[in-house]
């Protein structure tokens, strides 16, 4: 592993800047409760000012309308991370705790790679196009159909994938010809601000395009949302705070795109191959299950309901869990002190329902430091008791027995969330006619991927609105204007 280098300024209209009180604040290490360093804890005097930056970048600029120095700068962009990628690994296992091996994929590759992705966007998108002519009361008229930059965009990240999802915002809203402030998330700064230093020092972004504000203060981001010269926010994180934000850019009629939570659910059908479909449950512990796509709720058919049960059983007693540093672990601590306490209340309410708790329910005696918790799993859950509808956000999984195929639809979709979830059938048109009618933005069947920079990703329901990467993720960063004019007579 790399040493880390992290910036630990803020990138405020072109400039690498402390905080404008001075002050700083602490980054742990949550696998080791270490602090690693501290970062420049924004205020909301710097947000106003990133804000007035990135508006003066939008509106005196010709970054909206010059896709080609768009593309150029993105590659830059792309260039400089791959210079930085172990730095950037070692910033997102230390601060993240995510354990390293995830970060040869979604924590951190991924999206290094799929900048070429958002500058081919750039470049290649079609802004203008006509459309067919009319007639409107006896004359003929045609029309112009534009895409154009939305404008100044608020990004609000968190931090269970933090340099994905900051990387997802940036690639299409800077492709799209918008100009952005990044509040990233108090747990994980570091993987936002050494962006802002890349883009300082290696790209030839104008000043203001892209402004990143770190902040203990949650109320710094709620700033973003209320501010009249912000125009759209994107934000990830959970469905409480999606609803504040869409409260409060209300009053501003603002563009919002939220990608929130998930309680998705993992169907096995009966004729599924279980040593297959249920053996890889342990998943679920991926960096402590704090995914918002993982699928937390396991349906086993009633007549193979306890030969289910023993695979996922093995599976979960089988997790590699602890140091995330080591390649071998699939899953390292909770983010916090915090979210480790909201995890094991989550398992007490779940003994407390009635549910039977048959692996984990604590923490590992093994490992006395950091923000650990028991791979746990819980079986005979009633579907409607609390740890099957609210997401935990921790390494634990809820398996219910379900009757028949319309009944593990019943279930599935028996929840206000409806971000993800996967399918398993020994006839894969049996599992895909099941996955048609779960309600979820992004399905699995048979174990297929869908994971990549063109796959748009969000939820139905309250897991969000909106959808993030591909054209369509694109194009949420684009305002639609049709212009007329006198057709040919
Ligand atoms: P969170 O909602 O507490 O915080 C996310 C971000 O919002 C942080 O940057 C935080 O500082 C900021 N924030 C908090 N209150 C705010 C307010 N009033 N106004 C503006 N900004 C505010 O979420 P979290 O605990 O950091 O992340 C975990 C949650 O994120 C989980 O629920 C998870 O499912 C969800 N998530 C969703 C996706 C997705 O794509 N759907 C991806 C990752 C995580």
């Amino acid at each position: 592993m790399s040493s880390l280098n992290p910036e630990t300024r803020n990138f405020i209209g072109g400039e690498l800047v402390d905080a404008s009180s001075g002050a700083t604040f602490e980054n742990v290490n949550p696998a080791t409760e270490e602090v690693l360093g501290v970062c420049a804890d924004g205020t909301k005097e710097d947000a106003d000012a990133a804000i007035a930056a990135a508006r003066r970048a939008f509106d005196e600029t010709d970054w909206a309308t010059n896709a080609a120095l768009r593309a150029k700068v993105i590659r830059q962009f792309h260039a400089a991370l791959e210079e930085a990628k172990e730095e950037l690994r070692a910033i997102v296992v230390a601060e993240a705790g995510s354990p390293v091996l995830l970060t040869h994929a979604v924590q951190t590759n991924a999206f290094i790679d799929a900048m070429p992705y958002f500058a081919g966007l750039a470049e290649g998108y079609e802004y203008e196009k006509p459309m067919s002519d009319i007639d409107f009361m006896g004359m003929p008229n045609r029309r112009l159909l534009r895409h154009e930059a939305a404008g100044v965009v608020g990004a609000i990240t968190p931090w269970n994938f933090p340099l994905y999802l900051n990387l997802c915002k940036l690639g299409p809203a800077l492709a799209a010809g918008c100009t952005v402030v990044l509040k990233p998330p108090p747990d994980t700064p570091w993987c936002a601000t050494t962006l802002g230093r890349l883009f300082a020092e290696k790209t030839d972004l104008p000043a203001g395009v892209v402004n990143v504000v770190a902040s203990s203060d949650h109320r710094v981001g709620e700033i973003l949302t209320t501010d009249p010269r912000v125009d759209v926010v994107t934000f990830t994180g959970s469905t409480a705070t999606g609803r504040r934000i869409m409260e409060c850019a209300s009053a501003t009629v603002k563009k919002v795109f939220l990608e929130l939570g998930g309680k998705s659910a993992n169907v096995v059908l009966d004729d599924a191959p279980f040593e297959q479909a249920v053996g890889f449950v342990g998943t679920v512990c991926t960096h402590a299950g704090q995914g918002c796509a993982i699928p937390t709720r396991l349906l086993l058919p009633r007549s193979r309901y306890d030969e289910g049960v023993a695979i996922a059983k093995a599976a979960f007693e089988n997790v590699p869990y602890g140091d995330p540093t080591d390649p071998s672990k699939l899953m390292g601590p909770l983010i916090s002190r915090k979210q480790q306490e909201r995890v094991l209340g989550y398992i007490e309410k779940g003994k407390q329902d009635g549910a039977k708790c048959i692996v984990g329910g604590g923490v590992p005696e093994h490992l006395p430091k950091g923000f650990f918790v028991e791979p746990t799993l819980f079986v005979d859950v009633d579907p409607d008791s609390t740890i099957a509808q609210e997401e935990i956000f921790g390494p634990v999984l809820c398996v219910i027995p379900y009757d028949d195929d319309d009944d593990a639809v019943r279930i599935a979709n028996n929840s206000i969330y409806g971000l993800s979830g996967s399918v398993s059938g020994g006839s894969e048109e049996r599992a895909l006619s099941v996955a048609r009618r779960i309600r979820a933005g992004t399905l699995a069947v048979n174990g297929g991927m869908w994971f990549h920079e063109d796959t748009p990703f969000g939820g139905y329901k309250q897991s969000g609105v909106g959808r993030e990467n591909g054209v369509l993720g694109f194009e949420e960063y684009l305002e639609v204007k049709v212009i007329g004019l006198p057709g040919n007579s």
